[in-house]
Parts: structure tokens; sequence; C-alpha cells
């Protein structure tokens, strides 16, 4: 697709194509921002384009290299994710990436790895990648991606170039989203959704995201009281709960940004802003910033593993004030 077709991202793909251009591409890079905004698009564009056969500064999607980047089938270019079930990405991975930087470029003119989500790398893993970034071998990038600096060591962070990746505006995603085919009405709420990532609001085509908030805001918000009276939890909520958490926020956001702006056009979920009024007035601020710390908490014990089902009983008896 080429830097080209990378929307909002100007000012990091600005400074890429620069060094490409001035052949500085060397030695390792921290490409920094939100979730969803395009930063390991970027990383395969720049690594198709440091090894294009066809065209100098960017990729032309023509050439054999260009192709096996495309289907992942080159020999030069490594993606580095976390395996299994721990969500995090070990030192067993990075020492694969050392013995790999020992060795030459097979047939591009540069080896890359891509580190994504580089902050799910274990401390171990960390430590063992400090002495790739002390003495990045010639003929080798590294690409860490990262959502949330806080999650990489300070010795990690120094020893990269920081690029820097920013949320876009909603009616860039929204563009973005019908030039894709989605009708209007479904690109409208989306991109209000998805808070700056059109990586997201993709993602809200293919998980039926309207459903997936209309189910969470219903038990944790309307029928708390029955819910936990029940004490059966809708197994649609836990199977995707982070997006389920996510917009339970978006939810709570609302009610909280209509509070002090009374202004609706500034609201998230724009299909259902006719409820958020009322709603917003029965709640104090106080009550409202404690629930969405509840709900952030939740979110964070579920990256650490917690059991889903106590999470979300005691989010239940949390938001419902017992
Ligand atoms: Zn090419």
């Amino acid at each position: 697709m080429s830097f080209k077709n990378i929307i909002g991202q100007e000012v990091p793909i600005r400074a890429l194509k620069n060094l490409i251009a001035e052949d500085q591409v060397r030695g390792a890079y921290l490409f920094l921002g939100p979730d969803g905004v395009g930063k390991r698009t970027t990383s395969m564009e720049f690594a198709k384009a440091v090894n294009c056969d066809g065209k100098k500064g960017d990729a032309c999607d023509l050439c054999s290299s260009c192709n096996k980047i495309d289907s992942m089938n080159h020999p030069d270019v490594f993606i580095i994710s976390s395996e299994g079930s721990s969500n995090s990405i070990k030192i067993k991975q990075i020492r694969r990436i050392i013995y790999q930087a020992s060795l030459k470029p097979y047939e591009g003119r540069k080896i890359v790895f891509i580190i994504s989500n580089g902050e799910e790398m274990t401390i171990e893993a960390q430590n063992a990648l400090l002495k790739l970034l002390e003495e990045p071998p010639e003929n080798h990038i590294l690409i860490v991606t990262a959502s949330n600096i806080e999650g990489l060591l300070s010795t990690v962070i120094s020893r990269c170039k920081v690029v820097r990746f920013s949320c876009l505006g909603q009616d860039q995603i929204q563009a973005f989203l019908q030039r894709r085919g989605i009708d209007e009405k479904k690109a409208i709420l989306f991109s209000h959704m998805a808070m700056g990532s059109p990586g997201r609001a993709l993602g809200y085509e293919r998980m039926d995201i309207i459903t997936t908030r209309d189910r969470i805001v219903n038990d944790f918000f309307f029928r708390k009281t029955a819910l936990l009276r029940e004490g059966t939890l809708n197994e649609e909520i836990k199977r995707d709960l982070k997006t389920s958490l996510y917009m339970l926020l978006c939810w709570y956001r609302d009610l909280m940004v209509f509070k002090f702006t009374q202004d609706k056009t500034v609201l998230l979920n724009v299909d259902r802003s006719e409820e958020i009024s009322p709603y917003s007035s029965r709640f104090s601020i106080d009550r409202l910033e404690r629930d969405i710390a509840t709900i952030m908490k939740t979110m964070v014990y579920m990256k650490s593993n917690m059991n889903p089902k106590i999470a979300l009983f005691n989010m239940a008896i949390e938001l419902k004030g017992i």
C-alpha cells in the first residue's frame, strides 16, 4: 500500500521518508502512540521501503521484495509478538532475534525486526534486547511498537529513536471507513467510538459492536441489581471482555462529559445521545468519577489475568454503590 495510504500520520511518515532519502536508516526505532493508529502498518511499509527494488524512498508494491513482505514471506523481515495465552513476549523470542541479527541479509538490503506491542516483553526479554540495542549490527533495523511507554525499561527507550504517532480526528476516521464501504450511519458511530483509532473503528464492523455495547450497558448500568441477584453473567460479555469494558467506559465517559458540557455533539454514543442527557443529571460528578475508576481498575485486572467472573461481580457491586 506504500506510505501514501497511511492516513493521518504525516509527521512520522515524513520523518521516516527523510531518513530513507538521506540514507540514515540504522539502529532501533520506537514507534510510540495509541493502539490502532497505524504503527504496525507503518513499520511494515518502512520495511518494504528500505528493501524495495523498484522505488527509492517508498514501497513500489510491485517488486518481489514488496510482495514477499506483504505476504509475510520475506526471509529478512521478522515480526515478533506475544505467543500463547500469556500475552507476553518472552526471552527465548528475543534470543532468536539476537541469533538472526548475527547473520547477513539473505536477499534484502536490510534485515528488519518488528517487535509488535513491545511493552509485552518481559523484563528478562527487555534486558536481553539491550545487548542488540547497544551494538546494533550494520544492515539491521529494529522497530519496537508500543502504546504504553510505562511497560518499557528506560534503558530500552533511551537506546531507540522515538517516532511518535497520534490519534486521528473523527472526520478522518469516518471518511476512511466510508472509503472502505461502511455505510454512513455506522461510520459516524464507529468513528466517534474509536477515540482516534482507525484500527479500532475498523474492528467494530467485524465485531457487531453495537450489540456488544448494548449488552454490557444493559447489564452493568441499567440492571445491576438484577445482575447481582441472579448471579449469572452474560457469556457473550465474557467472550470479548476487553471490548465490552471499553464500551462501558465510553458510556460512563459520555455521562461525565455531558454533565460538564451539556453538549450532545461531543458524545461518543451518538446513536443513544437522547438517553445520555437524563441519566447524566442523575449522577454526581464524584459518583461518575468513582464509577469510571472502577471500570478502569477492572480493565487493569483483566490484563493481569484475574478471573473474569470475580472481577465482573466486584465491578457490579462497586457500580451499584453497595
Ligand atoms: Zn517494491
